[in-house]
């Protein structure tokens, strides 16, 4: 039965450290209190024929039906005839846009103390449209596929992200000095949207240079948006300033509104069962779902504990140089909130 006080949400808890660290979701979210019900689906033991994928039909639906999810990784079977999980939930959720905020956590040491910037990728087209072929022995042709219609969506996302999240400025990453008619095309419609926006700054920064920057002083951005490719690279390189990807979260967005957030790393299968896992990707992947559910200020509470008790130094995780375990962290965070 369930309570219609309460949002539905689906809950993939995933594979490997998946269901340690969703475990650790779920204590905290009881203890904030957040009124969210989960709906539970864990990936199949077999290829459902409805996706040809081990993500079954009723699990797609129930996002679909949702609008709002969290995943945990997923370990994509070996063999053939089937497609890769990940890739089976972008296509069929149409999920077009991987927004990863990047800040640093206070109390944890990186080379930088105040990076505080979003990466929005494109992720629907670009060079990871799959169309690769050999034109003749020794030649090889690939083609990057940039269209309007995605370029408007997810320039449109970038700006409405940065109007809504009280962010001043939107940086389109580009190469189109040379990738003249995708990344101008790219390009063109970022400055249609930015006209509809003019409280926020736009810009244009080529791709190296903006390598470059991040790396001397992280602190010159606020919201960047890119095509696929640019967007893998540059939002591993951001996780890079802020720890890595144990401390990364994300959030897809897809067509109707849905929105998927899932932590950035892998299911870690050498440390899975171990209760070993550092759930904070995830934990801050929670914290943007409950951000577009406008739960802000269960959002604030739960950050602010992951957040405290990361500085607090005394309960840290493996990866973080500490020795706590999965259960202590999440413990502690508890006892923040
Ligand atoms: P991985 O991210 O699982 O692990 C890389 C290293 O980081 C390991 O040493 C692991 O122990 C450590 N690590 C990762 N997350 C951690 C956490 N939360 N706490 C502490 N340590 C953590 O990458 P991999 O080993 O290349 O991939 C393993 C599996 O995960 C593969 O099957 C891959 O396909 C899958 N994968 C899934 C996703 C996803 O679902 N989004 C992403 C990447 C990889």
């Amino acid at each position: 039965e369930s309570n219609p006080n309460l949002i539905r949400a689906t809950l993939f808890p995933g594979d490997g450290i998946g269901p340690e660290i969703a475990e650790s979701v779920r204590q905290i979210f009881k203890v904030a209190e957040v009124p969210i019900e989960w709906e539970e689906h864990y990936v199949g033991k077999e290829i459902d024929p409805r996706t040809n994928s081990f993500l079954t039909w009723e699990s797609l639906e129930s996002v679909r039906r949702n609008k709002v999810g969290l995943k945990g990784p997923m370990a994509t079977p070996i063999g053939k005839g089937h497609r890769s999980l990940n890739l089976t939930l972008r296509k069929e959720l149409n999920l077009y846009a991987n927004v990863r905020p990047c800040y640093s956590l206070p109390g944890y040491k990186t080379r930088y103390d105040d990076v505080n910037l979003i990466t929005i990728r494109e992720n629907t087209e670009g060079e990871y449209s799959g169309l690769e072929h050999q034109v003749v022995r020794g030649v090889v042709e690939s083609l990057k596929i940039i269209t309007r219609q995605a370029s408007l969506r997810v320039a449109e996302y970038a700006f409405h992200y940065a109007k809504t999240h009280g962010r001043e400025r939107v940086s389109a990453i580009h190469k189109a000095n040379i990738m003249q008619k995708t990344d101008g095309l790219f390009l063109k419609c970022c400055r249609e949207v930015a006209e509809k926006y003019p409280e926020i700054k736009y810009e244009e920064v080529v791709i190296d240079n903006c390598c470059m920057m991040l790396v001397k002083n992280p602190a010159l951005f606020d919201v960047l948006v890119m095509p696929n490719l640019y967007g893998d690279i540059i939002s591993d390189l951001c996780a890079g300033l802020i720890g890595g990807l144990g401390l990364t979260p994300s959030c897809n967005i897809g067509e109707g509104g849905i929105a998927l957030a899932e932590a950035v790393h892998g299911s870690a299968p050498d440390i899975a069962g171990k209760n070993l896992a550092n759930p904070t990707a995830l934990l801050l992947s929670s914290v943007s779902m409950l951000r577009h559910l406008e739960l802000n200020d269960k959002a604030d509470r739960i950050q602010d504990a992951i957040l405290k008790t990361i500085a607090e130094g005394k309960y840290r995780t493996g990866d973080l140089g500490g020795t706590a375990s999965t259960t202590e962290f999440t413990n502690a965070i508890c006892d923040h909130l």
